[in-house]
């Protein structure tokens, strides 16, 4: 199996990059990408994991970009020692460190009475995602599940307006190719576009230096699947899989290299088609 998208406790994840490449190793990836939010900082771990393992690691890199939905961009091969890299992902720890304390202050002025402490818990080895603020608002009984959570405190029109600037996804493919990477569309049903819609998009992403998409997704439907492979072929996009693994938390249900069920992405071409693409 090959799985191109999951995330370990470096970001959002639950489990170690270590931990993460071994879970992977029994569930049967011969080929992971780990690619944590904004960071590199758990591919070392994860290859000398993998090495021990006997699996490949192809080291990578989740971006969100400034689009008003969800537009994500993964990256692939890239160099984790580039300057740039690392003087673009130093600089989005820091936004999320300023972000964080307008966080904080935006639930407190909803009356919503958790501690710094009990957010910073849940990510001991991370900068403080959105998903960790979730997390200690479950505990202290403010939403009941993630969902919940983001619909009513941490992804609408009021907490956009407190959110990190980002890069456009222009400046987030050039980042990714500077470092010599490959960069790919993640997750395209979060841009919440029509077919005519995603198209236009995807163009314009593609003259921007795009080389693939993430057709094959945990919660992509045989539908959206199909529509998704369709524009691959037809734009000339390498067609790529991942689950976006995080462990229990963020995304529940959801397994290494198997997603929730079907995923068994086994095409080892499109790897080589990604390298290639670079
Ligand atoms: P951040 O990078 O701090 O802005 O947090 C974004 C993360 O929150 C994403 O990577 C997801 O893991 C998670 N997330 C976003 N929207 C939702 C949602 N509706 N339900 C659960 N998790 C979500
Ligand atoms: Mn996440
Ligand atoms: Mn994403
Ligand atoms: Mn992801």
């Amino acid at each position: 199996m090959i799985d191109l998208h999951v995330h370990t406790n470096v970001s959002d994840g639950q489990f170690s990059p270590a931990e993460t490449v071994n879970i992977a190793a029994e569930t049967g990836v011969r080929i992971l990408s780990i690619t944590d939010h904004d960071t590199t900082a758990g591919v070392r771990e994860g290859l000398e994991a993998a090495g021990r393992a006997g699996i490949t690691l192809i080291p990578g890199i989740e971006l969100s970009t400034d689009h008003h939905n969800e537009l994500h961009i993964l990256g692939y091969f890239i160099d984790i020692d580039n300057p740039k890299l690392i003087a673009a992902s130093n600089g989005f720890g820091e936004e999320r460190e300023e972000r964080a304390e307008r966080i904080f202050k935006y639930l407190w002025g909803k009356g919503v009475n958790i501690t710094e402490e009990s957010v910073y818990r849940h990510a001991a080895h991370s900068r403080l995602s959105r998903t960790h603020f979730a997390k200690a608002l479950i505990e202290a009984g403010y939403i009941t599940d993630f969902a919940d959570g983001f619909r009513k405190y941490l992804s609408n029109g009021e907490f956009k307006l407190i959110d990190s600037p980002k890069y456009s996804a222009g400046e987030c493919i050039d980042l990714i190719r500077g470092a010599g990477g490959a960069a790919v569309l993640a997750h395209p049903y979060t841009l919440y576009e029509d077919a005519a819609g995603l198209e236009r998009i995807v163009r314009e992403l593609k003259a921007a230096g795009l080389a693939g998409i993430e057709c094959y997704y945990s919660s992509h439907s045989r539908k959206q699947t199909a529509l998704y492979l369709a524009l691959a072929a037809e734009i000339g996009l390498v067609a790529t899989a991942g689950s976006d693994f995080h462990g229990i938390y963020v995304r529940p249900g959801v397994s290494i290299g198997t997603g929730t069920g079907r995923l068994n992405f086994t095409d080892e071409s499109v790897v080589e088609e990604l390298y290639k693409a670079r």
